[in-house]
C-alpha cells in the first residue's frame, strides 16, 4: 500500500480534482508507477498561491497521515506560465520531510501540450525530464483534454 498526497497549483484552487482522481483510478500519467500497487490518497491541498507558502507545511500533515510520496499536480507544469518554483518544491520537500516528490498527476491534456510545444516551453532537456511522468502519448493526452 502506498499512501500519497497531492499539492495543486492555487490557480486551480476550485478544481474538484476530477482529472487527478480519474488518473489515479486508471493508473495513468504519473500514477502509472503504481500499476501493481494499492494506493491511498491521504492528503490534497493547494500551494496557497505564489510563491507556494503552503508547500512549507502541507507535507508535514500528509506525512503524519502516512504519505510517503507527494505529487505536485500536473497543473504546475501546464499552467501559463508553468510554476517557476517546481525545483525548489522538489528539493525542499525531500530535504525537510524526507519524502519522495513526483512532478505530475494526470496526463498532460493534448490542448496544453500543443500550446506549450508552440511556445517551446518544454524544449530544454530539463523540462523534458520534468514532464516525463505526464507526457504519455497523444491518445492518452486527448483522453484527458
Ligand atoms: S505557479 Fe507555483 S507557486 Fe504559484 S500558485 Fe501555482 S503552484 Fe503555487
Amino acid at each position: 500500500m502506498k499512501r500519497i498526497g497531492i499539492i495543486v497549483c492555487d490557480r486551480w484552487r476550485r478544481c474538484a480534482g476530477g482529472k487527478c482522481l480519474r488518473a489515479l483510478r486508471e493508473r495513468a500519467g504519473a500514477f502509472s508507477r503504481y500499476a501493481n500497487e494499492e494506493v491511498e490518497l491521504v492528503g490534497y491541498t493547494t500551494c496557497d498561491g505564489c510563491p507556494g507558502g503552503n508547500v512549507e507545511y502541507a507535507p508535514a500533515e500528509m506525512k503524519r497521515n502516512g504519505a510517503e510520496v507527494v505529487h505536485l499536480a500536473t497543473g504546475l507544469v501546464v499552467g501559463y506560465p508553468p510554476c517557476p518554483y517546481i525545483d525548489d518544491f522538489v528539493r525542499f520537500i525531500g530535504v525537510k520531510y524526507g519524502m519522495e516528490v513526483v512532478v505530475g498527476t494526470h496526463p498532460i491534456p493534448q490542448s496544453y501540450f500543443e500550446t506549450h510545444e508552440a511556445l517551446a516551453t518544454w524544449a530544454s532537456p530539463g523540462w523534458r525530464e520534468t514532464i516525463g511522468a505526464t507526457l504519455t502519448d497523444e491518445v492518452t493526452r486527448r483522453a484527458y483534454d
